[in-house]
């Protein structure tokens, strides 16, 4: 017998009371943007099809002492899958388990993820970036510039943003997207949390917010250390920082921090233990779910309005993930308010691979879903203002 599951996709807006209970970082959102949450508006200050090219940087403290031998990142080396985290150039035979696989598979090769890595040794110690009271921004502007002195920035900037949800595939002087993922910033000292706090470390959609942009190239390109666009058209950010290697999922949470980019704030947060490429808690299973496939136009939909009363006979639903195959069902449409279903068969890498699947809320299981999403009609003003962690 077919297993049901029933799985909630919540959507929240509270406005200025969420902006002010969540204080970590300052936002302004400039953009008098207005636009409802069914349609498929595409991706955010990112585009959600193209091509992006990414830079995958792997920072550690050269006086890093955790689990110094760890093999799958031994102190003083690059990690040991760093070469298979994104490739080079795009293929629809990608490398498997990395990035532009995983991209491959969830738009069905409409963004061509692509990307280079490369591993930091932090030109100071932890210690000295402490007594000198040297915060993230301050660490990854040293490791930017370190980088420039050999790397050119000029194959990641390839996108302009004209407004948000609309991108002219040119330069812009603005890098696209860096991520740096540590390997430890302080689980070997004895307060963490005090170290985290002193470097402002964590894990960000930013990459040192209210710092200056960091110069590269002599002066032909920068990178935006904040997220929030600036007067609708100059990108806010040019990366995410993923701290730490040994205690978070670093794959599960560049998709997270790449699908702000594709999606927006922390409003976008789906809910509670499904699965969601902008994944809110504990997940069991790291695809993108049909309202984010939809949005981003990966997929069609299968749309069944509310009225007039309809019946759906002999329909087929194959595995959600491999064929993008899923239905809507209409509520309210004036509240964004609809349903939809998916069949997870397992069939994909993405729900089978156990290195993917280390879920404390379990594994998704063969059967069908049904999600639901209750947004309102989503509005930005430019007065909004607050502090969040992304
Ligand atoms: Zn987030």
């Amino acid at each position: 017998m077919k297993k049901f599951a029933f799985i909630f996709l919540l959507l929240f807006y509270f406005g200025a009371i969420y902006l002010q209970a969540q204080s970590e970082e300052l936002l302004c959102t400039s953009a008098g943007v207005e636009f409802t949450l069914g349609g498929q508006i595409g991706g955010y200050v990112l585009p959600s099809e193209g091509t992006i090219n990414v830079l995958f940087v792997f920072a550690q403290f050269p006086d890093d002492n955790h689990d110094t031998s760890n093999t799958t990142w031994v102190k003083g080396q690059p990690p040991a899958n760093m070469q298979s985290w994104v490739d080079q150039s795009w293929s629809a035979n990608p490398t498997q388990g990395s990035m532009t696989h995983y991209f491959n598979e969830m738009s069905f090769n409409k963004l061509k993820f692509i990307g280079k890595t490369v591993s930091v040794i932090t030109p100071e110690t932890r210690a000295w970036y402490l007594a000198n009271n040297k915060k993230r921004g301050d660490i990854h502007t040293q490791i930017i510039q370190q980088l420039d002195q050999t790397w050119d920035f000029v194959e990641f900037d390839n996108w302009d943003l004209v407004s948000t949800y609309n991108h002219n595939n040119q330069p812009d002087g603005i890098v696209d997207m860096v991520f740096i993922v540590w390997r430890n910033i302080a689980n070997d000292l004895p307060d963490p949390a005090d170290i985290y706090d002193r470097l402002n470390m964590g894990r960000y959609g930013d990459l040192g917010y209210g710092w200056p942009d960091i110069i590269v190239d002599n002066g032909q390109r920068r990178l935006k250390m904040g997220f929030w666009p600036s007067g609708n058209n100059t990108p806010g950010g040019s990366g995410a920082t993923l701290a730490d290697w040994f205690t978070e999922n670093m794959f599960r949470f560049c998709i997270h921090e790449f699908g702000h980019y594709l999606q927006g704030g922390n409003n976008e947060h789906v809910g509670f233990g499904f699965w969601g490429l902008l994944s809110g808690w504990g997940i069991k299973s790291f695809v993108a779910n049909a309202f984010e496939r939809y949005r981003l136009g990966w997929i069609n939909l299968n749309t069944v309005q509310a009225s007039p009363n309809q019946t759906i006979q002999n329909a087929t639903l194959p595995d959600f993930v491999t064929s993008g195959v899923a239905y809507r069902l209409v509520i309210d449409e004036t509240r964004n308010q609809y349903f939809y279903i998916e069949n997870h068969q397992k069939n994909s890498f993405w729900e089978n691979n156990q290195m993917f699947l280390r879920s404390p809320y379990g594994n998704v299981e063969n059967g069908l879903y049904v999600l639901r999403q209750d947004g309102s009609p989503r509005t930005e003003y430019s007065t909004n203002c607050g502090r969040r962690k992304i």
